[in-house]
């Protein structure tokens, strides 16, 4: 006889049903504060929802709040950030990660600007129409910033879905069904808040290590919880990550203290960021053959510290070479020289800003 195949989700441990209004009760006592977040009885801004979406693409919550102070600083409506040089949206961004997202943010602002007349659509429909802007961006923005039935479904919602229907299926596959599921609990009023309560409970409680079951409005109907096997949830695929990937960069210091920088090619990875000029990154680089790629012949010494970092889909070991040349050095084609003291303005990614912080000390 064959076996029943096993179930992806079980329904609620006790028969009662996660109770959207419970959670909208807690949220109402509970919500964080945050710097993007309209506070009850606000209308919610759509500028400040999306740049804070954009943001929060991969980046926590902590790193983010600087980061979008700043912009509102600097650019204080999506017509300002529209109007504003590529390399001044660039520079804000610099050390956020992911600058693809800084370039599809520029876009994206532009195009509000141009197809909408400077206000953001209201529609998931429409904000998916928009640079940078996908599924769950979307939806985020419907439901928060204008109040639209959107199923918004981040890390923390997943955990939180997950645990409650005890989700056999590992993730990434399970993204459908556990979307299906939470629009079963996304309620007709407030969808908003429930949106963000969601959010708020997986960061504040249904955390991902030692969640604090006891201060749940889910808790009687949790299926994990009453199983005790909440930290077993969200079941995962075992990942595989990239092969180790090496390179050169070469720091050219001039004596009257300016550094030598280019920008990199506007697509791929950290496109439009600038860097010290460098090679190009493989397994098979040999950094000890790198010499004859220095952007112009010096007394290049290699240093003996390297810069290690992580991209999302490889990790890298960056050999550092560095030379001092006279102040009437010209810089090669494509390259120019930055003061060292201004090097703070400018848009250095973290893995340069580290290869020109071994370089300078080197
Ligand atoms: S009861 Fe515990 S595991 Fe279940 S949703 Fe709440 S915090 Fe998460």
């Amino acid at each position: 006889m064959l076996a029943a195949p096993p179930s992806p989700a079980k329904p609620a441990a006790t028969g009662s049903r996660p109770d959207p209004a419970a959670l909208l009760i807690w949220y109402d006592r509970h919500r964080r504060a945050l710097p993007w977040r309209a506070l009850p009885g606000e209308t919610p801004d759509p500028y400040r929802v999306w740049l804070s979406e954009i943001m929060l693409q991969q980046t926590t919550v902590r790193a983010v709040k600087p980061y979008f102070e700043r912009f509102l600083t600097l650019f204080p409506t999506v017509a300002d950030l529209a109007a504003a040089p590529a390399e001044d949206v660039m520079k804000a961004w610099a050390g956020l990660g992911y600058y693809s997202r800084a370039r599809n943010l520029h876009a994206c602002a532009q195009a509000v600007v141009e197809r909408f007349g400077g206000r953001f659509p209201d529609s998931e429909e429409e904000l998916r129409s928009l640079p940078g802007v996908g599924a769950y961006t979307a939806a985020a923005i419907a439901a928060i910033a204008f109040d639209r039935r959107a199923v918004v479904v981040d890390g923390n919602v997943e955990r939180v879905v997950a645990r409650l229907y005890t989700v056999e299926q590992p993730l990434p596959k399970a993204k459908p069904l556990i979307r299906d599921l939470a629009d079963g609990l996304t309620p007709e009023q407030r969808p908003g808040d429930f949106a963000q309560a969601m959010m708020d409970l997986g960061a504040t409680i249904c955390t991902p290590k030692s969640p604090a079951c006891g201060l749940c409005p889910f808790r009687e109907p949790c299926a994990a919880r009453t199983e005790g096997t909440q930290e077993t949830y969200p079941r995962k695929e075992k990942k595989s990550s990239g092969a180790l990937r090496f390179g050169a960069a070469f720091v050219a210091v001039r004596e009257d203290g300016m550094v030598l920088l280019r920008t990199r090619p506007a697509k791929g990875l950290l496109g439009g960021m600038a860097e010290p000029p460098g090679t190009e990154w493989s397994a098979g680089f040999d950094p000890a053959a790198a010499l004859p790629l220095a952007p112009f012949a010096a007394e290049w010494r290699r240093l003996t510290r390297v810069v290690e970092h992580t991209f999302t889909h490889f990790p890298l070991r960056l050999t550092v070479y560095r030379a001092t040349v006279p102040a009437s050095a010209p810089p090669p084609e494509g390259c120019w020289w930055a003061p060292v003291a201004t090097l703070d303005g400018e848009a250095l990614p973290t893995v340069m800003r580290k290869a020109m912080m071994v370089g300078l000390e080197g």
